[in-house]
């Protein structure tokens, strides 16, 4: 029943197709460059540009038609006024749900060269990506009384839980952590946690431990090394994973996926717009570029995964070439071509091409 991630068959001469959304904000200046970086490094792989504006319902679901088809989408976050009606869904949260993308998955790992507060933190978060706080149902009862309602269900928190030990388990971790409310939140954190309990249960050769959120976020800001692998709902989980992108040097560094049976969409981790900050070549194109790594790997082009990957690991090495939120002066294009520059000199792909 848990999902195998195939990978959707490579089309004629083995290339893949992706949907790309570039979204508003730095999203399209960023994914240019990966189609520039992947063009450059031969990657087998063709995009279908899918343009979403937040105007019209129609550019959603042709996003969501094409995802269907191609079965992997690289995108950029669409922006969401919350000055627009409450009728007005968020665009990102109803391509997530609809492609029933349940697991958000993060990777926080201190990267070398990034100077930050705490080092050696290495920490998976998962997150319950379609219920909970974002169910979008909300209405004023009576004038003045809002209900603003959180759905925890038992089918998607044993398969978020099961989700979480089972990557645990392949990716060699030792040990789970539930975040939770459950003490205010009987009923509804309740029985998510009660869910994780009963999943940890057939999980022997991993630990299994719950935190309170609240604790949870002054642990990660004092001594974040302590968590390894961490499992939760929704909106805790949008905390969460901005704190611990913050650790580790903000959300110009940290790739996101989003993963369901079928279809698997990658963006950054934290999902911002950047709108202040777009067409000024300043935004940092590392999380959008390990992002488009985790696609590839994703789709099994493992060798062009790690060859991008070490090229933009490497070059964050160079302290010249970080850019501003990170406290450098270097350009988004000056981070690009240094990792061009970088995949050159180690030669072609042989094992591939
Ligand atoms: P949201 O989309 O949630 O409103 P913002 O776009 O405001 O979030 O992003 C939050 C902050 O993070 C802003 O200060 C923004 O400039 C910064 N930021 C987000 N992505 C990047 C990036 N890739 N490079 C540099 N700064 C970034
Ligand atoms: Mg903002």
């Amino acid at each position: 029943k848990m999902c195998a991630f195939q990978p959707p068959p490579a089309k004629y001469g083995g290339r893949h197709t992706v949907t790309l959304i570039p979204g508003d904000g730095i999203g399209p200046e960023l994914l240019n460059h990966v189609k520039e970086l992947f063009r450059f490094s031969c990657v087998p792989v063709d995009f279908e540009v899918v343009n979403v504006s937040s105007a019209t319902e129609d550019d959603i679901n042709n996003a969501i038609t094409a995802i269907r088809r191609n079965g992997v989408a690289l995108k950029g976050n669409i922006e969401t006024l919350h000055t627009l009606p409450a009728s007005h869904k968020s665009r990102n949260n109803l391509l997530r749900t609809s492609l029933d993308l349940y697991a958000n998955v993060m990777h926080c790992k201190s990267l070398p060269g990034v100077q930050t507060r705490h080092n050696n933190i290495d920490i998976m978060i998962i997150r319950e990506n379609t219920e909970g706080e974002y169910s979008s149902l909300e209405h004023e009862s009576v004038s003045g009384v809002v209900e603003c309602l959180k759905i925890i269900t038992r089918t998607n928190s044993l398969r978020i839980a099961e989700y979480a030990f089972k990557l645990a388990r392949e990716k060699g971790r030792k040990r789970v952590t539930a975040v939770h409310k459950a003490n205010i939140m009987k009923l509804g954190d309740g029985l998510f946690l009660q869910c994780c309990r009963e999943v940890a249960a057939g999980y022997p050769d991993i630990a299994f431990d719950a935190m309170i959120v609240d604790n949870t976020t002054m642990q990660l800001v004092s001594k974040p090394q302590q968590f390894d692998v961490m499992v939760m709902p929704n909106l805790y989980g949008n905390v969460v994973s901005n704190v611990c992108a913050g650790l580790v040097g903000g959300p110009g560094l940290v790739p996101g996926a989003n993963y369901g049976r079928d279809y698997a969409v990658f963006e950054t981790a934290t999902r911002n717009t950047g709108k202040s900050i777009a067409d000024r070549n300043i935004a940092n194109p590392t999380a959008m570029l390990l992002a488009s790594c985790m696609m590839l790997d994703h789709l099994k082009l493992h060798d062009y995964a790690t060859m991008i990957r070490n090229a933009v690991l490497t070059t964050m090495n160079e302290t010249r070439l970080h850019t501003a939120d990170i406290g450098g002066q270097g350009t988004t294009s000056e981070v690009v071509q240094a990792i061009m520059r970088n995949i050159q000199s180690k030669g072609p792909l042989t094992s591939e091409l």
